[in-house]
């Protein structure tokens, strides 16, 4: 049987929000049984938001949660770190409308959770198991070769497969299918940045966007290459992809027993996906019952990824051309 799980001790961070450019300060709480993931707005009198799908709003190049009017901008990165290291249950206060960006990784929460130790809680940990297929697709009508597509499945563990396709040299096609699981997330996820495209600079300050944005906390490609190399990956944009999943998918609000196929998506398609997950209680079910436990190395249930070495991990560096 397992259990429930909390931080064993408050941890700390503050830093700039990336699409707001405010400052704000992020404290992780240990929360009791039952409470999940609830962010508290420690600007609004503590005004609780639950990451939960029913509180997602506007979605475009971040996800943002919204209730009763209080808005709290840039949550997944933070929430696909607590999701996958198995922390059920945490308060992250948050002084401020945005979730610092940090690096632009979930590795600053990684090590932050890290430190802040896994406290488990004399409660089952209960997950949402999905029982029956969901899938659909956004077409494209005037290039339907760029219509995206996302689904969920039955599956005896976590699992999710996430491709991205973009025409730039270091990107193109890349792939990620893994077993979410906290050791796979720190190696194979967690240090994946945030990018975008030396074009779409102007024109996303232009809308309001990216005021916190800068090289130390976003891969930003040019024409041919990136501006602030190395890259600590050479699929680094598909890995990036797949850490927004899961931090999106974190909106369940449980435990995800099931597999989750992204083609081509982005926030607005994962967090339709969860909604209408949890609009249609025969897609799924509540249980106590335990993920399947695969009795093999981390690495081999995820063969289209290899392991960062120790040496690339120590200096960041990994070859993106060869
Ligand atoms: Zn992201």
């Amino acid at each position: 049987m397992t259990f429930q799980t909390t931080i064993a001790h408050p941890m700390e961070t503050s830093g700039v929000g990336l699409h707001t450019g405010v400052q704000s300060h992020v404290r992780l709480i240990p929360a009791p049984p039952n409470t999940g993931i609830v962010f508290r707005r420690t600007d609004l009198d503590n005004f609780p938001i639950e990451a939960q799908g029913h509180n997602v709003a506007r979605v475009s190049y971040a996800t943002s949660l919204m209730k009763q009017g209080v808005l709290l901008s840039t949550t997944e990165h933070l929430l696909a770190a607590v999701y996958s290291l198995g922390i059920d249950n945490v308060f992250i206060d948050i002084d401020a409308i945005e979730v610092p960006i940090l690096d632009g990784s979930a590795e600053p929460f990684v090590e932050m959770l890290e430190q802040a130790g896994i406290r488990k809680l004399r409660r089952k940990r209960r997950h949402l198991k999905v029982v029956k297929p969901l899938e659909f697709t956004e077409v494209d009508a005037a290039n339907p070769a760029q219509s995206r597509r996302i689904g969920i499945y039955p599956a005896e563990e976590f699992r999710i497969r996430c491709y991205v396709d973009y025409a730039h040299p270091l990107v193109g096609q890349q792939e990620i299918e893994m077993v979410v699981r906290p050791e796979t997330f720190r190696h194979l996820l967690s240090r994946a940045r945030t990018f975008c495209f030396e074009r779409d600079v102007e024109p996303l300050r232009a809308m309001g966007l990216i005021r916190g944005g800068s090289l130390e906390n976003a891969i930003v490609l040019t024409d041919d290459g990136v501006m602030n190399g190395p890259l600590r990956f050479a699929d680094e944009f598909g890995r990036h992809k797949a850490l927004d999943l899961i931090g999106d998918l974190a909106l369940a609000g449980l435990p995800l027993l099931a597999r989750v196929e992204a083609y081509k998506a982005g926030h607005a398609l994962h967090t339709q996906l969860v909604s209408r997950l949890l609009a249609d209680p025969t897609l799924w079910t509540i249980t106590s019952e335990e993920p399947a436990e695969a009795p093999v190395p981390i690495h081999a249930a995820a063969p289209s990824l290899s392991p960062v070495p120790a040496a690339d991990r120590a200096t960041g560096f990994v070859e993106t051309s060869s």
